[in-house]
């Protein structure tokens, strides 16, 4: 797996999205997450989207986020860090 910036692969952005917005990461996967975000169009989308559904909500759980939506991103990321090559 390509690994970006800091090293969190983009798919594994998208497992800890949730749990950076409930705060529920350590402080070391904090700072990597947020390295990520700063340099990732696609994460920082992602994560903005899910603030959003959060706000409206006031929650989050994993049936929030529909598998096609889930699995669209995935195939984006894929297609886009294809091009970059
Ligand atoms: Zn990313």
């Amino acid at each position: 797996m390509r690994l970006v910036g800091s090293g969190i692969p983009c798919r594994q952005m998208v497992e800890l999205v949730t749990d950076y917005l409930e705060g529920a990461l350590s402080w070391r996967e904090r700072r990597r997450f947020e390295r990520h975000i700063a340099g990732c169009d696609g994460c920082r989308a992602y994560l903005e989207q899910m603030r959003r559904t959060l706000r409206v909500l006031g929650r989050l759980d994993e049936e929030t986020i529909s598998p096609e939506a889930r699995d669209a991103l995935l195939h984006a990321f894929r297609d886009w860090r294809a091009e970059a090559r």
